[in-house]
C-alpha cells in the first residue's frame, strides 16, 4: 500500500484478518525477527497477568492471621484509619478537635448557678482577656456544654504572677476529668506542698514522674489521654487510666486513677455516665488559661 503525503493508515483489521497479518508478516519477516517479536507479546501477557494478583503495596493475603484478629498480617481488607490534618504549629488543634476555647469566647462553657439561678446551669462569669480566660475566685467552677469520655485533651495554663500564698493555696486549679478526676494545676515553682498534690499530680493519688514546671506568668501545657473508667451496675468493670504531658515531659504514662478526686481520704468510684462535663477548678486562685481543645478517642480498626 502506497500512502500519499499526509494520508493517515487505514484501521487496522480484526478477527480472522488479524490471523491473515500475522501469516503475512510470517513470511515478510526475517526469523529472528518474527521471534522477538513473538517474546515480546508474551512478556506483555505475562504482564497482564501480573497486574490481576493482589497489589503487594497494598497488603498480602498469603500471611499468617494476627492472634485473636480477623486480619491477615498486612492484610490489604483491614480498614484504613480517618485522615486528619495536623496543626501547621504545635499545640493547635488538628482538623477533627473540638476547640474548646480559641481566644475569643467562652460559648462551650458554663456555670452552675448560684442564688435565684441554683440548679440552673448559667453563662460564665469567668475573665475574658485578651486570647485567654481567668478564674473568678468564688464564681464557681467552669464545666463545658458538651459532655465527654475518652479523649485526647490540650490546655495551655499558667499562674498569677508575682505568684500569692503558699502550698495549696498558690495558683491552684484544676482539670478535671469527667468532673471527678483531677490533674492539679498549681504554681509549681518553688512551692513546696505534698507530693500527691503537687502540679501534674493525680490528686491525692500519684505524684507526677517530673516536674518540669515554668515559672509564674508563664504559659504551660497539659496534654492528656484519658480512658474512662466502666462499669457494670454499681461495680467498676474497668478503672480510668491516665497519660499526662506537662511542658512535653510525660509524667503520668497509663496510670490507673483509683477514684474520684476527693481531699484527705482515699478516693474511690461511684458508677456515672459514660461522658460528663470537663471542669476547671475554681479554688479561688486567678489562674489563666488558652488553647483548650479535645478529641474524642476512637477505636482501633474504625474505617475513616
Ligand atoms: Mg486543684
Amino acid at each position: 500500500m502506497i500512502l500519499a503525503a499526509g494520508e493517515e493508515p487505514p484501521p487496522a483489521p480484526a478477527g480472522c484478518f488479524a490471523d491473515a497479518i500475522r501469516i503475512i508478516l510470517m513470511v515478510a519477516m526475517t526469523r529472528t525477527d518474527f521471534l522477538k517479536l513473538s517474546a515480546a507479546a508474551a512478556l506483555s501477557t505475562a504482564a497482564t497477568a501480573q497486574n490481576q494478583q493482589p497489589n503487594p503495596d497494598l497488603g498480602f493475603t498469603d500471611t499468617p492471621m494476627l492472634p485473636g484478629m480477623p486480619w491477615h498480617v498486612h492484610d490489604p481488607a483491614r480498614p484504613h484509619p480517618k485522615v486528619v490534618v495536623p496543626a501547621n504549629v504545635p499545640g493547635a488543634p488538628p482538623s477533627d478537635a473540638i476547640v474548646l476555647f480559641d481566644g475569643t469566647d467562652l460559648s462551650h462553657w458554663v456555670q452552675r448557678g448560684r442564688g435565684a439561678n441554683t440548679g440552673k446551669m448559667v453563662d460564665p462569669v469567668w475573665k475574658l482577656g485578651p486570647g485567654y480566660f481567668e478564674v473568678a475566685g468564688n464564681s464557681g467552677d467552669l464545666l463545658t456544654r458538651e459532655k465527654f469520655g475518652d479523649c485526647q485533651l490540650h490546655v495551655e495554663w499558667a499562674s498569677p504572677a508575682p505568684p500569692h500564698g503558699n502550698s495549696q493555696a498558690r495558683g491552684n486549679s484544676g482539670v478535671i476529668l469527667m468532673s471527678r478526676y483531677e490533674i492539679q494545676v498549681l504554681d509549681a515553682w518553688e512551692n513546696p506542698t505534698y507530693a500527691d498534690g503537687q502540679t501534674a499530680a493525680i490528686y491525692g493519688q500519684w505524684p507526677p514522674l517530673a516536674n518540669p514546671a515554668r515559672k509564674p506568668g508563664e504559659w504551660n501545657t497539659y496534654d492528656i489521654v484519658f480512658e474512662a473508667p466502666r462499669f457494670a451496675g454499681d461495680q467498676v468493670a474497668k478503672p480510668a487510666f491516665v497519660t499526662v504531658f506537662y511542658n512535653g515531659v510525660v509524667v503520668h504514662n497509663h496510670k490507673e486513677i483509683i477514684g474520684a478526686m476527693v481531699y484527705r481520704q482515699v478516693a474511690h468510684y461511684t458508677p456515672h455516665a459514660s461522658e460528663e462535663p470537663l471542669l476547671l477548678q475554681d479554688h479561688h486562685d486567678p489562674v489563666r488559661y488558652r488553647n483548650i481543645w479535645i478529641r474524642r478517642l476512637g477505636s482501633y480498626d474504625q474505617a475513616g
